[in-house]
């Protein structure tokens, strides 16, 4: 058979073996050492931001973001229900509920829906938006970057000014991702908001095996994020903590590995247009397919993780996922809806169909930034005969 072409793997090619056997030599391997605070520093600049915190994974990043934002027992949180549950179970970590919102085109949340949802099935008491159902306050709006693409920040901001939300950007997988026009022109995804979390798993567009990186346009936030994610530990020597703290850092380890990789971000965002664009201009429109497309005349997007939609009925998802495997080629649906999974059932939902049309017909193709044409040609010739 071919060579097996996976869907999104890692890129070794630059100074990874270098910088991981620097920190190896050194003997800092765990969090102490210069790798973690340059890696913080490598990713604050990118983002233009003055500070990030380095964390173990996306999901602790999240869950600090949670912390910072003072969401709590009984709060609500409005979230997107198509996503990765990776960015709604960290507001259950925080005793909070999500109120699940579908999605419009760009594949995240729904402005529309959710300036519904706050006005007609809420009030405002106080100050504070309450759900007339549940009679909770909701104190913020989760915006996941699906894929890379940029969410309707303008109308996302101008409503959650209106109705007194916290925003909580899941950026993980817009590293990269910047406005090019419009009042947010030049800010990144992850920096609009109140606070913003990166993932570096070993899927996403720079990889750290595992980690994750928090920025916040409250100095105070991130500082608290630091503390809360080392031990909460609030003296050098004595052992004094002064709440309850999380051993979610990062190590010195990965934070070389992910270094190396900050040198690289650019070319690998080149290779994934250069993909997406091959991807598209064999495939758009041809054979009952659609690519979906990222905001290009808004923003720079990542072009992270490509989608493919089957528009002709004629395809039945499940059936490609299967032809393609039986090609070698690694492809995969997007997420279950959060409100279907197991924990969620309970949740309140709004505005969902177009979340399950896509659900139901989007394919995830081969993205790797070290994917060649070779391959992407063997995916198009596999999707052009189905
Ligand atoms: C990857 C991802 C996360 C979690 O990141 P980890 O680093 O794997 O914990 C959260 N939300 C979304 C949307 C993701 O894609």
């Amino acid at each position: 058979m071919a060579n097996f072409i996976p869907l999104s793997v890692p890129n070794f090619s630059g100074k990874e073996k270098e910088y991981v056997n620097d920190a190896v030599v050194s003997e800092w391997v765990s969090t102490g050492g210069s790798k973690v605070g340059g890696f913080e520093q490598a990713i604050a600049d990118y983002v233009k931001m003055p500070r990030a915190v380095a964390c173990n994974s996306g999901t602790s990043g999240l869950h600090l973001a949670m912390l910072c934002a003072g969401i709590g027992a009984g709060d609500e949180v409005i979230a997107p229900t198509l996503t990765f549950i990776a960015a709604i179970n960290p507001i259950r970590y925080v005793c909070a509920e999500p109120v699940f919102i579908g999605c419009d085109d760009t594949l995240c949340i729904d402005p529309k829906e959710v300036k519904r949802f706050c006005e007609e099935e809420c009030q405002m008491v106080e100050g504070q938006l309450v759900n007339k159902t549940s009679n909770r306050p909701v104190k913020a709006l989760l915006i996941v970057h699906v894929f890379g693409n940029m969410a309707k920040m303008e109308e996302l901001m101008e409503i959650a000014k209106t109705y007194n939300l916290k925003v909580i950007e899941d950026a993980t997988e817009a590293l990269g991702t910047y406005y090019t026009s419009g009042i947010y022109a030049g800010k990144y995804a992850g920096t609009i908001g109140d606070v913003g979390v990166y993932s570096f798993n070993g899927n996403k567009l720079i990889t750290t095996g595992s980690g994750g990186m928090l920025v916040s346009n409250h100095p105070d936030w991130a500082e608290h994020a630091k503390h809360l994610s080392t031990q909460a530990k609030s003296d050098e020597l004595q052992f004094f903590h002064d709440e309850v703290g999380y051993n979610y850092r990062l190590t010195n380890l990965q934070a070389a590995l992910g270094l190396a990789q900050m040198e690289q971000i650019e070319g690998f965002i080149a290779h994934k247009h250069q993909m997406w664009e091959m991807y598209r201009q064999a495939l758009d429109g041809k054979n009952g397919l659609r690519l979906l497309k990222f905001r290009d005349e808004e923003a720079r997007c990542n072009k992270w993780f490509y989608a493919v939609y089957l528009e002709d009925a004629r395809h039945d998802r499940d059936t490609v996922l299967k032809t393609l495997a039986e090609q070698g080629i690694q492809t995969r649906p997007v997420w279950a809806l959060i409100h279907e999974q197991a924990d969620y059932g309970r949740n309140q939902v709004f505005g969902a169909e177009k979340a399950q049309d896509y659900r139901s017909k989007i394919v995830n193709i081969p993205c790797s930034t070290n994917l060649t044409q070779e391959d992407c040609q063997r995916v198009i010739d596999a999707l052009l005969a189905l």
